[in-house]
């Protein structure tokens, strides 16, 4: 029944706008697509979310690591300062 009156009004189920979400972001979908679609994120936290975590990955990969490197070299000078907080570890010897 909901799936009926969504249909009649023209609204997409959160499976349809699953369907054409990366379609969607990519640009390649009609503009009425693009609209309902655009619609159902407005009022859907889920697809929203959906949308905003694909979203991110697509950016992270077109900047292909750059935004991820100072992130992995702050997360290094961090332990190194805890590990000099901390009292250095032993030297290894063998
Ligand atoms: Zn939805």
């Amino acid at each position: 029944m909901m799936k009926l009156l969504r249909r009649l009004r023209g609204e997409m189920s959160c499976g349809e706008v699953l369907e054409v979400l990366q379609a969607h972001l990519d640009g390649e979908v009609d503009a009425e697509t693009a609209r309902k679609v655009a619609q159902h994120l407005d009022k859907c936290q889920l697809c929203d979310h959906e949308a905003s975590v694909y979203t991110r990955i697509k950016s992270g990969l077109a900047s292909k690591r750059r935004v991820l490197d100072p992130m992995i070299l702050d997360q290094l000078d961090q332990f190194a300062d805890r590990l000099v907080a901390d009292g250095a570890p032993p030297a290894e010897s063998d």
